[in-house]
């Protein structure tokens, strides 16, 4: 599923959390499990994040496309992602 790392690293750099794409709602519902990922040391073992959704696959929350901010991410830059709304479409569209 591409070639981002899923790395601690990267979900720090992660942009998603202030996009407004990311509703609401699904920050909410998405918290708890995202911190528990956050204190496994293994993040490579884990299987889905509702975040870093470039490395990970889409969401299973945001359906709606309401700007994608992915441009102005590390993590976009690093790894030359040509893509956006990687939380809407696995891979990005
Ligand atoms: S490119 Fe987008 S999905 Fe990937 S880490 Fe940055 S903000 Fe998150
Ligand atoms: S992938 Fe893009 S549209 Fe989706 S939450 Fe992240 S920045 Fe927003």
């Amino acid at each position: 599923m591409g070639n981002v790392e899923r790395s601690k690293e990267n979900i720090s750099k992660c942009m998603c959390m202030k996009c407004p794409s990311y509703s609401f709602a699904c920050k909410m519902k998405a918290m708890p499990k995202n911190m528990m990922t956050m204190v496994k040391g293994d993040i490579d073992k884990v299987e889905h994040m509702e975040g870093l959704f470039c490395a990970f696959e889409k969401s299973k929350c945001i359906d709606e496309e309401k700007g994608c901010i992915c441009g102005d991410c590390e993590v976009y830059k690093e790894n030359e992602l040509k893509n956006m709304y990687y939380c809407i479409e696995t891979n990005g569209k």
